[in-house]
């Protein structure tokens, strides 16, 4: 089979291209080679985390793999035959984990039989999708798609101590079923959690407060997690807005020298510009949804402006799916992501 050719740079120019170039071959069987990985960042080539995810891929596809080392900037990925199953994948560091499971994910959805994964390392990072994001936005939708896929919470991980834990049982189906996400529906529900982790509980109470004094919502129903057993300190904030179509998860972090009230406020204005728009997908969602509608070969939804992350994942795609996706202006500030195949 011939070997598709990606470059490294292209586009958002970081992890994204590498995993979803690997999801892909996975899917598809056709090898590839990646090179200039991460070649704009400023520590470029493959860090411990991508690194963990090639292995992964690799481990499922009983793949071929040259170049699988910290710092490479090349990779060539051979993959065999998918072996749905059971697997431990640990980052060994504060290094995202769900950005693991983003990798091997789409090829397990349509495997010859289930899969349970335990996956280690980071499970609530920025530039990730944190684990309830997973869990309340994202699975859902994949698993209206035919698949069931489920996940648990063991521990969570934050930056930079890491050692967070969670379980994912995927039932495959054969082929997965098309999407059409145009309108969010009516207002179901909307909550706010915050999550400390060998830090004061007062955190997670400002930022509540705050979060809900800026959306106007009722902070009675919300709630502050303490970790039992925290593997280090760490803090994160959730706004869950949950629509009769979609759940949007909204996620702020804590940051040391940043005021918590800061952190409920900026996450507070990210769900408000959500909440004006009126679209069912958020921009996180939209990178990611976009492998699965490709399976597919069919489907829509309709989002916010485009994120190069969501720009460059229909580029990649493309070298590895025959697809059509057409992204076109749907009103008000938002596009409509079209996925269609010729037949
Ligand atoms: P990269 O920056 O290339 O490592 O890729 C980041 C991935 O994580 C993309 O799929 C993003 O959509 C996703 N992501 C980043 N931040 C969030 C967030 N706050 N919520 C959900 N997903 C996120």
């Amino acid at each position: 089979m011939k070997i598709v050719p990606i470059d490294g740079s292209y586009g958002e120019g970081g992890g994204q291209v590498l995993r979803t170039s690997l999801a892909l071959s996975l899917v598809t069987g056709q090898p590839f080679e990646i090179t200039n990985i991460r070649a704009g960042r400023k520590k470029p080539g493959l860090m411990r985390q991508h690194v963990t995810s090639a292995l992964a891929a690799a481990t499922i596809g009983g793949a071929r793999m040259e170049g699988a080392a910290i710092g490479s900037d090349r990779l060539v990925f051979e993959p065999r035959t998918i072996q749905p199953g059971e697997y431990r994948f640990s980052v060994g560091s504060a290094g995202s984990c769900t950005l693991v499971l983003q990798t091997v994910l789409p090829a397990l959805l349509i495997a010859g039989g289930e899969s349970r994964l335990i996956l280690e390392g980071g499970t609530h990072n920025p530039w990730a999708p944190p684990f309830p994001f997973l869990e309340k936005a994202f699975l859902p939708l994949v698993n209206r798609m035919g698949p069931q896929v489920t996940v648990e919470l063991e521990r969570p991980g934050f930056f930079p101590a890491g050692g967070g834990r969670f379980h994912v049982h995927v039932v495959p189906c054969r082929s997965l079923a098309p999407l059409e996400l145009v309108d969010r529906g009516r207002t179901v529900g909307q909550r706010i959690v915050a999550v400390v982790s060998r830090l004061p509980r007062r955190i997670g109470e400002t930022e509540i407060q705050a979060a809900a004094d800026f959306l106007g919502w009722d902070p009675g129903g919300a709630e502050v997690v303490e970790v039992r057993e925290p593997q280090g300190p760490g803090n994160a904030l959730f706004l869950e807005m949950g629509f009769e179509q979609v759940t949007e998860v909204v996620t702020g972090f804590g940051q040391k020298g940043v005021p918590a009230r800061n952190v409920g406020r900026r996450a507070a204005m990210e769900a408000a510009a959500f909440l004006a728009s009126d679209v069912p997908v958020g921009p996180h969602l939209a990178d990611q949804l976009m492998i699965p509608l490709a399976m597919a070969g069919k489907g829509r939804f309709r989002t916010t402006a485009l994120t190069p992350h969501a720009t460059t994942n229909i580029d990649v795609i493309r070298r590895f799916l025959d697809v059509g996706i057409h992204a076109a202006p749907s009103g008000n500030d938002a596009w409509e992501v079209a996925f269609s195949t010729a037949s």
